[in-house]
Formats: structure tokens, sequence, C-alpha cells
């Protein structure tokens, strides 16, 4: 058996996955008598009479020729949510296995465990919020199924070192999963290619944060075929919908407005960082790989409750492990930056 498919729960390893109408035929032309469809049209304007291509293969096509990774190694899902939660599904048995989180870290890791009925462990990154690679595998069980790393780190904003993720996957007798959501807006290097080395490596992307469409849910994983094969057995038939899948293939070919968007964002980040340092309530100012920053302040309860009073929505990650007094604040838009500035300023008088 292979070292993937052992790791995989034993009802999933042999489950018979569903078999949609459009799995039996993949034709684009013919008489569609198949699929119980209304063949008149629909009711909107727009013709949605027609279930999608369960597999997203247009999509997964101009992803390999942007990322130069094959389809067979591409999953897409509704938004990477979807594919946390079916990873979980695939690799931990309810109420007996066990993931490790990193805390402090995404809080969908530990929401999509405890839906499903899985243990978590979690061992804190290090003082500059790294991974404390001898803590995380001395943490390591016989039940421990599944590590997740979030790089660059939300909330804290900083990619992990590159050999210290390695050195967790080389040595962790299961799956890795590391959640690039942010690593656009990096420009240290990313692990998207590492599992053609590491088979037991998963990196996660999404479409909701650098490509600006967290309306349209996309997530996408990448990894070993073997591995993204069970995620396509065990995914709901049609769990990406058309009107998604047309947006994401329209957007993949503006690949030059992303990367302006971009430039315009990691500018505002750095404007922002500088301009923060300025307050005396500032106390520190966390370095960042992503679109948001986080901030230490003197007292984060006020600034938070101040900021709300203008309707200014910053996110409090106070109560996180290691982020007293700290606030998380996406990077805006000039004008917001700009008005975000001017309210702070306002507490300086
Ligand atoms: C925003 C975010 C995502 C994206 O989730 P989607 O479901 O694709 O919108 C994934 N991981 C992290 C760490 C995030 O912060």
């Amino acid at each position: 058996m292979s070292k993937i498919s052992n790791l995989v729960r034993p009802n999933i390893r042999v489950l018979k996955p569903y078999s949609s109408a459009r799995d039996e035929y993949t034709g684009k032309i013919g008489t569609f008598l198949d699929a119980n469809e209304n063949s008149l049209g629909s009711v909107s304007a727009e013709k949605n009479n027609r279930y999608p291509d369960p597999y997203q293969s247009d999509v997964k096509n101009q992803l390999t020729e942007i990322l130069d990774i094959q389809a067979k190694n591409i999953f897409l899902g509704n938004g990477s949510d979807e594919a946390i939660d079916l990873l979980i599904r695939i690799f931990c048995e309810p109420g007996q296995d066990e993931i490790l989180i990193l805390p402090p870290t995404y809080g969908m890791y530990k929401v999509a465990a405890d839906i499903n009925n899985v243990h978590i462990s979690e061992v804190p990154l290090d003082g500059d919020f790294d991974l404390d690679v001898d803590a995380i595998l001395d943490a390591v069980k016989a039940n421990t199924k599944m590590i997740f790393i979030c790089s660059p780190n939300n909330p804290s904003g900083n990619i992990m070192a590159k050999q210290r993720v390695e050195k967790v996957i080389e040595n962790f007798d299961g799956i890795v999963v590391v959640d690039e959501a942010y690593i656009d807006f990096s420009k240290k290097e990313n692990m998207l290619h590492y599992f053609e080395t590491y088979p037991n490596l998963v990196v996660l992307r999404t479409f909701s944060k650098a490509w600006g469409m967290a309306n349209i849910r996309l997530g996408m994983a990448f990894g070993d075929a073997e591995l993204i094969q069970f995620m396509n057995n065990v995914k709901p038939p049609y769990n990406v919908n058309g009107v998604t899948q047309n947006i994401a293939l329209n957007a993949l070919q503006s690949l030059e407005k992303k990367n302006k968007m971009l430039q315009e964002i990691i500018d505002g980040r750095d404007a922002l960082q500088k301009a923060l340092a300025d307050f005396p309530f500032v106390e520190k100012i966390y370095p960042s790989d992503a679109n948001f920053i986080l901030v230490k302040f003197t007292d984060s309860a006020k600034i938070f409750q101040f900021l709300l009073d203008k309707k200014i929505i910053v996110r409090d990650r106070s109560k996180q492990h290691g982020c007293d007094n700290c606030l998380r604040i996406t990077v805006g838009t000039k004008d917001e930056n700009s008005k975000l500035m001017d309210a702070l300023q306002e507490l300086t008088q």
C-alpha cells in the first residue's frame, strides 16, 4: 500500500464515489437527456439549466498554464474551507485521531476538526511566530494524522522559515497542510511545487485574497495525484458551481490586473507600517508577508472600540496566543488607510 492510502481512513480508502451523469459522458455536444435538468432553459436571465463540470477542467487547465501543475494534482473547492474539511474527513477517524495546530493561527482548522469530532493538539509558535520544530515533533503521537501550517500566518502575517517547514514534513509520518492563502503578498519562496518531493504535503491557495474574489468561493489544493483523487472521491459531485467556474476562468486571463492590485496593496502595507510606527500607543508592528498587519497597542480594547465607534472595523486578535493587545488590520484602499490614520491621529490629541 502506498504511503498516502495507508494514512487514509479505511472507509474512505474503499469508498466507491458517486458517479454523476456528467461523469459518464464528458463531451460538450449532444442531446442531454441524462440528468433530469430543465432542457427548456432557466427562469434566470442567464442560462443556468445545466449541471457544471464536476472536475472544473477548464479552470484547471488554465491553472496548469499559469502554475505549471497538472490537473491531476489540483483540487478545486467551495473555498479553501471545503478543502480543509475534506482533508480532515479523509485522514482523521472521528473520536480517535488528532490534528496538530500551531497557535496563533487561522480559526477554521479547529472548527473543521471540532465539527468532525477530531481531537486537536496545540503547539504554540515561537516568540517570532515561527515554527518550534522540536516542540512540534515532540507533540506528535500515534494518532496524530495531520499538521496545519499557515504560511504566511494569519493573524501574525509572517511566512514560516522554509527549512523548518521542510524539517516538519520530513520527520512527520502524516499529512502536512501548508495554507498559502496569503502567499501572493510575500516576496519569499513558496512551497507550491514541494508536493513533488513530499507526497505527504498539501498546499492550499484561494481566490479570496490576492485575486479579490472572496465572493465566488473558490479554493485550491495542490498535492500528490493519489491524495487529490481521494479529495475528488469525497467531495460533493458539483461542489464548484458553473458561475464560479466561468468567473474564475475569465479572471485567470487577467493576470496583469491581479499583479497591479497586488503591488498597490503591498505599497499600502509598507506605507501603513511606516505611519503606524509614529503613534505613541503603538507598541509593536509585526513584519508582514500578507495583506494585513498585526499591531500591538498599549490598550487594544480602547483602540478597537474607538475605531468601531467611527465605523472602522478591525479584527480583535488580543485573545489569541501571544497576541495580547493585538489588532489585525487589513490593508485597504488609499482612502481607507488614510481614514484609519486620521482616526488614530485624533487619539493623540
Ligand atoms: C482567508 C483565508 C483562507 C481563505 O479561505 P476561503 O474559504 O478560500 O475564502 C484560507 N486560509 C487562511 C489562513 C485565510 O486567512
